[in-house]
């Protein structure tokens, strides 16, 4: 569960202010995946950068799985931030020291998971988001999209209770965006709660609402109809 409320954010410069986020308020239930549109600039980045313990507030309070994280040490927030979140980064922020088979299995490590179990988990979603091939290549060597699903996959791979997303298919083309969004709705089915920003309507359609964000604020939530299975006999 992620409860927002009255958060605010402001970057401060040597000129300017610039206010990202004015007295935002956002409920994601247990469970529940939550989509943020909105214009560029209005801020979203700067919430799920937040939501995901990366950066702090100014003011306000926000509280994830029942615990307040405003004024969390940064240990404590390192710590929750390995065991619950799952973060998918707009710019992927992928490690270039590291091959893709390293930068994936990260949280298993993280997590100890055992070897044998992490190569079984890297190789298997690797194999499902088309990356088999390249585990053994450094991410300077792949192409955006290919980076992209990496970013997802890392974020994926130890089925984080939460799932905070950023553009996660800002990159790709249809096949493999359906790929990412098929994996999300996945774990969302598994129980997973998830908040993702995008800019295309059909991925907002795989979520339950769509939280519509301009100049830092939130400005309108609407539930979202059920998608239809369209069942061939
Ligand atoms: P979005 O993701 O919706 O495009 P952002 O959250 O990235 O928007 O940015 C919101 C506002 O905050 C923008 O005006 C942006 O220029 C500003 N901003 C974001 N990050 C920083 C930063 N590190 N320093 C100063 N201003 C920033
Ligand atoms: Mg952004």
């Amino acid at each position: 569960m992620i409860k927002i409320n009255n958060l605010s954010k402001i970057f401060q410069t040597e000129e300017v202010e610039t206010k990202a986020l004015n007295e935002v308020s956002i409920t994601v239930n247990q469970g529940e995946f939550v989509t943020i549109m909105g214009p560029s600039g209005s801020g979203k980045s700067t919430l799920l950068n937040i939501v995901g313990l990366l950066d702090s507030a100014t003011s306000g309070s926000y509280q994830l799985l029942n615990q307040e994280m405003m004024g969390l040490k940064e240990q404590e927030k390192s710590k929750v931030r390995k065991q619950n979140i799952g973060f998918v980064f707009q710019n992927f922020n992928l490690i270039d020291e590291l091959s893709v088979y390293d930068n994936i299995e990260l949280p298993l490590i993280y997590n100890n998971v055992s070897s044998s179990e992490r190569k079984q988990k890297v190789e298997s979603i690797a194999e499902r988001l088309g990356i088999s091939h390249r585990l053994k290549h450094y991410p300077q060597q792949l192409s955006g999209g290919q980076q992209q699903r990496v970013a997802v996959a890392r974020a994926l791979i130890n089925n984080p209770k939460i799932i905070l997303a950023d553009e996660p298919t800002g990159n790709l083309d249809s096949k493999n965006g359906n790929e990412v969004m098929e994996l999300l709705t996945d774990l969302h089915a598994q129980g997973a709660t998830i908040l993702m920003v995008t800019h295309s309507d059909y991925d907002a359609s795989f979520s339950q609402k769509t939280i519509l964000m301009k100049d830092g604020m939130v400005l309108s939530e609407k539930l979202n109809s059920k998608k239809i299975d369209i069942l061939t006999t």
